[in-house]
């Protein structure tokens, strides 16, 4: 008796040992998010995020500061230093695809989307009262965001529609923060700056200069709209930014929030819910905090989303598309 007990034992521990070795991955304790220059959108709503989102749900969110979109997807599929990364909704599904300047170094596609955040608004600043139009950028000197920023896409596909490459202007690549310094200095003459507005680099310039946002004409915006179908068309409204007296025509993409595709699917599930059951607690601490939205969170993404992300979403009346 003795000894069967003895093998029921054994046998108990060897299933135990076998169920261990086949256990699933312990959930992250820490995870690190890749945003954007410390003057922009992403790092100012990222650190809301992460500083919210980490106690509630028992997982340390590291926010840190990076050169933009496309740096935070070879940081997140290449070099495997992000966890969680906000990029523009054009720039991810470029790199998910392959195409436009992914095309060369190829595919990167082993992340997936949590929600979209907010409306990433393409700005064209200066301090030139004499700059009216996106032509007159002809031949100067004009910051196109950081290198390996999404601001640069947008930079190309605007100048493209008024029959311009970057060789037409002198490109200076730089954040937000040391472009707003350029300005000021007289270094550059225009500056692009995709990012939700108001943008906290285009706030500080405003305290100092006349802000003098340049529009796109009618006839360009639907011939960009036509071309480029990612972008929406948006007007950002007079007193935007201090001393803003008229609106300005432009067009917007989508801040979006995403995960290495192997994300435990559980903290991917209480990222999302945390953010959108608290969106009260979320908009008093940042106004681009306020646009969240179920529906903006999951309208016209053409990138999978994390099954965790999906699950929160279905729960709440909405399918999307998750990888096969
Ligand atoms: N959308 C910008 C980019 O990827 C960054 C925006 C921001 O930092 O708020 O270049």
């Amino acid at each position: 008796m003795k000894k069967l007990l003895a093998l029921i034992l054994a046998l108990c521990m060897v299933f135990a040992l076998c169920a261990c070795g086949k256990a699933a991955p312990a959930a992250p304790t820490t995870l690190t998010m890749g945003t954007g220059g410390e003057s922009g959108t992403y790092y100012a709503v990222g650190s809301v995020l992460g500083n919210y989102i980490s106690p509630k749900i028992g997982v340390t969110i590291n926010v840190v500061a990076s050169g933009g979109s496309a740096k935070n997807l070879t940081g997140m599929c290449v070099d495997k230093i992000y966890d969680l990364a906000t990029v523009q909704s054009d720039v991810m599904t470029f790199a998910f695809n392959g195409t436009n300047s992914f095309a060369e170094t190829g595919k990167l596609d082993s992340f997936r989307v949590l929600c979209g955040l907010y409306a990433e608004t393409v700005q064209i600043v200066s301090v030139d009262p004499s700059i009216k139009s996106v032509a007159d950028l002809k031949g100067k000197t004009v910051c196109v965001g950081d290198v390996g920023s999404g601001t640069a896409f947008s930079a190309v596909d605007i100048l493209g529609i008024y029959g311009m490459t970057i060789d037409d202007i002198t490109p200076v690549y730089q954040s937000f923060g040391a472009s707003t310094e350029s300005l000021r200095d007289g270094k550059i003459d225009a500056a692009f700056t995709t990012a939700g507005a108001p943008t906290p680099s285009i706030v500080d310039l405003a305290t100092t200069n006349t802000v003098n946002l340049i529009s796109i004409d009618d006839d360009h915006l639907a011939k960009l709209l036509d071309a480029c179908p990612w972008y929406a068309a948006y007007t950002i409204p007079a007193g935007t930014y201090k001393g803003q007296d008229a609106d300005a025509v432009t067009v917007t993409v989508k801040a979006t929030l995403i995960c290495r595709a192997d994300l435990d699917d559980d903290v991917a599930y209480k990222i999302v819910s945390t953010i959108f059951n608290n969106t009260g607690d979320l908009a008093a601490q940042n106004a681009k905090c306020a646009e969240f939205s179920l529906e903006f969170a999951t309208e016209g993404i053409a990138v999978p989303f994390a099954a965790g992300a999906a699950k929160f979403f279905s729960e709440n009346g909405i399918t999307v598309a998750t990888a096969p």
